[in-house]
């Protein structure tokens, strides 16, 4: 089970994050809260993976913090709700319905306390219209932000709800806009082929190019790539980047074409890419 922790003190307050695998290339991300001894989990995705990391850590969950409706997100809720009957669910308030057990109806900015750790909801519709960010912070160390299917490490997702100027605003004018060393943690291992799609927009990106070698190393020996970082992520994910000139060259736009367009051209090019 990777781990991962985001401050070297070992102040017992420190954001622990474990990654659970789950169904074929999805993530799970189980927030630990080893000073308030209770956990949580983001996107139960499925239930036997994300109890046995629950019992792994040996503590209660608190709760369970939902990024979209899709079942490969939300899929194991009812199951791990059953077992753990005191936890609450987090959600955007306009997935009321689709979110299976959701109490904590969220709106955008909104802030909450889990346990040792602070949470800022931003409201990121585009792949789905009530998509959810969870930004997680110990007050300490980097924050990390739970993406989902929103931002991807060097990718995004499809549009299957929102609009491209929806997606636009929430990539760049909300989840871009965080600290470059906010942790990114997002709902699928799609690192490789997104960073393939990234050097077919971008040939001469050295970053991209470096990432390319870094992921190819890891997947050699099973590791997931994530967490990424802010500030990674806007050096080599071409769905931050289309203010570029490289990238709307690529898509044929010019200076003055609109920024969410050449998003939109950028989605539907990745769409077929092979
Ligand atoms: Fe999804
Ligand atoms: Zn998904």
């Amino acid at each position: 089970m990777p781990t991962a922790t985001t401050s070297s003190s070992t102040s017992s307050t420190s954001l622990r994050v474990d990654i659970v695998p789950c169904l074929n290339d999805n993530y799970g991300y189980l927030i630990v809260d080893e000073a308030r001894g209770q956990c949580a989990i983001v996107d139960a995705s499925e239930t036997k993976p994300v109890l046995d990391a629950i019992a792994r850590v040996g503590l209660p969950l608190a709760a369970i913090l939902s990024t979209h409706h899709h079942h490969d997100h939300v899929g194991g809720n009812a199951e791990v709700l059953a077992a753990h009957p005191k936890a609450i669910v987090y959600g955007h308030s306009s997935d009321q319905g689709r979110i299976p057990g959701l109490t904590h109806p969220l709106e955008d900015g909104a802030t909450f306390e889990l346990g040792s750790f602070s949470v800022t909801a931003r409201h990121v519709p585009g792949h789905t219209l009530g998509a959810v960010t969870y930004v997680v912070s110990d007050g300490d160390g980097p924050a990390w932000a739970f993406t989902g299917d929103t931002l991807f490490v060097a990718g995004c997702g499809r549009l299957f709800e929102g609009t491209p100027a929806q997606m636009h605003r929430s990539l760049c004018g909300i989840l871009a806009e965080l600290p470059p060393d906010t942790r990114v943690a997002c709902g699928h291992e799609y690192t490789a082929a997104n960073l393939k799609f990234a050097a077919h927009v971008e040939p001469q990106n050295t970053h991209v190019a470096a990432k390319i070698a870094a992921v190819a190393a890891l997947r050699a020996k099973g590791e997931p790539t994530v967490p990424g970082t802010i500030g990674e992520e806007r050096e080599i994910n071409p769905f931050l980047r289309v203010d570029v000139p490289a990238v709307r060259t690529h898509v044929g736009a010019d200076a003055s074409t609109d920024s969410s367009e050449v998003l939109r051209l950028l989605r539907e090019e990745k769409n077929s890419f092979k």
